[in-house]
């Protein structure tokens, strides 16, 4: 019987253990299971996280073994190697799918009904192996996608306009990754198009200042990188949002990584797109018009993942 309090985060290393972190401040989850191949590793994570649970909202954190998934409503992946300084995320790709190949194979001896979240990179191609190797139906295999991406985007424009990031409506597509892109043909504040705004406040949003903008957001995981050696703060707020709209069956609009099931005339990749998630993953990935260089950068987007999925011997 599945416990919709329950949760188990496989690969407590700098993402898996600030998503615990963050989950615990959040009150979703009442059990949240810590599973990773460095046993010590979880344990000692689970002792940190309990010794300030005082402070948090009260729920069974501990380390655990597959077995333990098999009640969790969304088992969260972000187990695997992390991106090295100068490495891309596809580089990543066949270390990690070898991972992924044991980690998958666990879970399905415990649960085959549960939501599979995606986080470890390259997290597109991760969420399509997923999907292969569990054989779930596309709405129970997500990926964390560019909701980190768009989240940036959002910020920076924020912060470039000086207007409540939350204001900005904005969204990164396609691969989390160098081939993403911005729809910016349908970005706007409050209402007002992106292009337009710059009259109401005088600071200018071009085409210059947003490829800038756009730029930025694409460097960011290599700036981070470069500075602290990891990223984990942003991902594991946009991993607890995720999971905020399956626990509370909000139905809110997200770029994660799905399956478009031929939709924007994509098959068998998944990639970043907005969907609706609920309690049942996803309901309906969205088609938003985008302009025919939208369409193209796309399409290239899900071209260059196909061929590195085509690659792979699943
Ligand atoms: P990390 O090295 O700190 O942690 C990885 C953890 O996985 C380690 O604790 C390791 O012991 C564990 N692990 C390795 N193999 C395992 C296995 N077979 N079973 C269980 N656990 C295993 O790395 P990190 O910084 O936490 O990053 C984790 C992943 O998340 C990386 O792939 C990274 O690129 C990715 N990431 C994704 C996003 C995103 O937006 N999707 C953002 C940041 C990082």
């Amino acid at each position: 019987m599945v416990n919709t309090r329950k949760c188990a985060v496989i690969g407590c290393g700098f993402v898996g253990s600030t998503t615990a972190f963050t989950l615990m401040q959040n009150g979703l989850f009442s059990e949240i299971v810590l599973i990773d191949a460095n046993e010590k590793k979880a344990s000692g994570e689970a002792m940190d996280l309990n010794h300030g649970m005082l402070f948090a909202k009260p729920a069974r954190i501990y380390s655990g073994q597959y077995k333990d998934v098999a009640d969790c409503q969304v088992v969260i992946i972000a187990a695997g190697a992390a991106q090295k300084p100068g490495e891309t995320r596809i580089d990543l790709v066949k270390k990690n799918t070898a991972i992924f190949k044991t980690i998958i194979s666990e879970i399905l001896r415990y649960n085959t009904t549960c939501i599979l979240l995606v986080v470890t990179n390259p997290v597109d191609i991760l969420t399509y192996v997923t999907r292969r190797l569990s054989g779930f139906d596309s709405n129970r295999v997500i990926g964390s996608g560019t909701v980190l991406d768009t989240a940036r985007l959002r910020f920076l424009v924020g912060e470039h306009l000086r207007v409540d990031a939350r204001n900005v409506d904005a969204m990164v597509i396609g691969e989390h990754g160098d081939s993403e892109l911005a729809v910016w043909s349908r970005a706007s504040i409050s209402g007002v198009p992106a292009k337009d705004f710059c009259a109401n406040c005088g600071k200018c949003l071009n085409m210059h200042e947003m490829n800038h903008l756009f730029d930025d957001v694409k460097q960011s995981a290599y700036r981070i990188i470069e500075s602290k050696g990891a990223t984990y703060y942003a991902v594991a707020l946009a991993v607890t949002r995720i999971i905020e709209a399956i626990t509370r069956d909000e139905n809110s609009v997200l770029t994660v990584s799905v399956f478009p099931e031929g939709r924007y005339g994509l098959k068998d990749v998944c990639l970043g797109l907005p969907a609706i998630v609920g309690k049942n993953g996803i309901v309906q990935v969205l088609e938003i018009p985008l302009s025919d260089e939208e369409k193209e950068k796309l399409y290239q987007s899900a071209k260059t993942l196909q061929e590195i999925a085509d690659g792979l011997d699943l």
